[in-house]
């Protein structure tokens, strides 16, 4: 297992960047693995018991300035929700007004700088979240995200410092492609940042993407108002004081913890508008957009709209699948960080000849899933993230046990007395259309549909149709000729596909991530094309050959 491991990191270590002009060798960050007795794991529990014992004072940051707000809210912990975390300053309307007047003084300055320049600075976070600030990150993720050390390591370290230094790296060997130029005429592709501002919006479970969603766009020239998810403030503020650290200046990004309205109407009313980058639910989405459109006379320039939403991600089995990988694929897709990752498999589709024995196994292992505490590291998830997640949740327990096409086959049960603890639950439904196989719960549930094996094909098709969304899906086949056609049948289902491996864990530079539909605008973050969604690329001819007649050679 061990080996299989470094082995795997030993492939997956080193890829190449392609770019037609330069080819630059990228690293992903190599995950620990935090095993007791290990420096590391040391590392860890001292940086927990550390941030356990403390409250963190959590300003808004507008200017670099730190500013407190009357509006002050407890930041707690999902498995103790009576054990305050932070205490955070909200801001109000006038300072998020504030913050756009801050971000637009910066900006000049700040886009003229050399994207070399502000390359480095990126760099030189990516190294402070890998090295110096690892393990207080990871404590941060652990207690107020619930993530256990594994989910924390590949959430909050490995992926935002790959996000960093892939992105930088993609925007140098993007900047290095430069038009034709010609005896003529001298051309320039200058990758501008956008005027106005840029919002970032960020959602409460990767604590990555909020890194990303404000820091790549500076990178690219742009000034950001990074408003964090309220289930995400402290891990987020300790990145924003790394980026500071590493160099971002005042002003460039403003921190701005708000309620999501008044965040909402305060940038959408904004002529500075020039983007929004989302993620989040679709519900929230759509309105932003709708926000956007009905101001639209108002702003200098059409904002773009960027938005990674939600999910209800499939596990397609064939019957030449492989059981063991079934089983385990599944349940560590449908369970760990509890089901709150947009790209958590939550329906599963089984023959009826093999569903005997994957039940069998799949409840066998779901028993075997500890539910508990994150600094308990032998917990294998924990607590959801909030009161009102939990009680969405539970409202699909309830209904999952009132309802006789359905079956409750493992867990079913919850308690928010402590902390937010919802039981890993698979259901059965013999309705594939039913709201458990159709609806993002965002939760550890699991809804099973179980086809006659002989309708494979027609299976294929209920999957591609049931659900809005179109962000990551599976196929678990041995049989070759099978799997080219359930890919090609499901093309349109999903933006990141997987064949016979779990529909989570795309890691940045290798599996660029997002989907369509009512999955988002799907711009692929980790990957080069995601750069030119921060650019807006102004081109100068220079020309050799002044024109000293007005007259066309035809005319003479
Ligand atoms: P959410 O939509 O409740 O909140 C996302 C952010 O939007 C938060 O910061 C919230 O405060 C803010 N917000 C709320 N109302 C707003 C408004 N009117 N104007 C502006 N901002 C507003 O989502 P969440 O619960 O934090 O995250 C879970 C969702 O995110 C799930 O649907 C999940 O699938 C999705 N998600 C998608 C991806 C992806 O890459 N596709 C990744 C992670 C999460």
């Amino acid at each position: 297992m061990l080996s299989t491991r470094l082995s795997l990191l030993k492939h997956v270590g080193r890829v190449r960047c392609l770019s037609a002009q330069v080819h630059t060798a990228c690293a992903n960050e190599p995950m620990k693995d935090y095993v007791k007795g290990t420096p590391e794991r040391k590392g860890v529990e001292e940086a927990l018991d550390k941030l356990w014992n403390s409250v963190e004072e959590i300003p808004c940051v507008i200017g670099g300035q730190n500013v407190e707000s009357e509006d002050v809210r407890w930041e707690t912990s999902p498995f103790d929700h009576g054990h305050r975390l932070s205490r955070v300053h909200h801001a109000n309307k006038a300072m998020l007004n504030k913050a756009i007047d801050a971000a637009l003084a910066a900006r000049k300055e700040w886009e003229a700088r050399p994207l070399e320049e502000r390359v480095k600075i990126f760099n030189k976070a990516a190294d402070l979240i890998a090295g110096k600030y690892r393990y207080e990150l990871l404590a941060a993720g652990m207690l107020v995200q619930g993530k256990t050390v594994w989910q924390a390591e590949i959430d909050i370290v490995t992926e935002l410092a790959d996000f960093y230094r892939f992105h930088a790296q993609y925007a140098l060997d993007l900047a290095a492609w430069q038009p034709l130029s010609t005896e003529v005429s001298s051309n320039k592709f200058v990758m501008r940042g956008m005027e106005g501002f840029v919002a970032a919006v960020s959602p409460f479970n990767f604590a990555a993407i909020g890194g990303n969603l404000a820091g790549t766009p500076a990178m690219m020239g742009n000034v950001v108002l990074w408003k964090p998810s309220r289930s995400c403030i402290q891990p987020s503020y300790r990145i924003f004081n790394i980026l500071r650290e590493a160099g971002v200046p005042d002003g460039v990004i403003n921190f701005v913890p708000s309620t999501g309205p008044d965040f909402g109407d305060a940038i959408t009313s904004s002529p500075h508008l020039a983007a929004v980058n989302f993620t989040g639910s679709n519900a929230t989405f759509s309105g932003i957009w709708k926000q956007v459109a009905q101001n639209l006379d108002k702003y200098i320039t059409y904002p773009r709209l960027v938005g990674e939403t939600g999910g209800k991600n499939y596990h397609l089995i064939h019957k030449s699948a492989d059981i063991d990988t079934v089983v385990n694929c599944s349940v560590r897709s449908a369970f760990e960080y509890g089901g709150q990752k947009c790209s958590a498999c939550s329906r599963l589709y089984v023959p009826d000849s093999m569903w005997p024995t994957v039940k069998e196994k799949m409840l066998e292992t779901t028993k075997q899933l500890k539910l508990g505490p994150t600094n308990d590291f032998t917990s294998f998830l924990s607590a959801v993230i909030d009161g009102k997640s939990f009680d969405n949740i539970k409202t699909y327990l309830d209904y999952a046990k009132s309802n006789p096409n359905v079956t409750v086959l493992a867990g079913g049960n919850c308690d928010k007395s402590k902390g937010y603890f919802v039981e890993p639950t698979i259901v059965e439904t013999s309705d594939p259309h039913d709201k458990l196989m159709t609806e993002e719960i965002f939760g550890p549930v699991v809804a099973v549909y179980v086809y006659p094996e002989n309708k494979y094909d027609e299976t294929i098709q209920l999957v591609n149709g049931t659900s809005e969304y179109g962000l990551t899906g599976a196929i678990f086949a041995r049989d070759q000729g099978v799997i080219d056609t359930t890919q090609s049948a499901l093309r349109d289902s999903a933006g990141n596909f997987y064949i016979n491996d779990k529909c989570t864990g795309a890691v940045v530079g290798q599996q660029p991530f997002g989907g369509a539909r009512g999955s988002g605008t799907n711009d692929k973050a980790g990957a080069p094309s995601y750069i030119l969604r921060w650019v807006s690329p102004q081109t100068v001819k220079e020309t050799h050959n002044p024109i000293t007649d007005w007259r066309y050679p035809h005319m003479s």
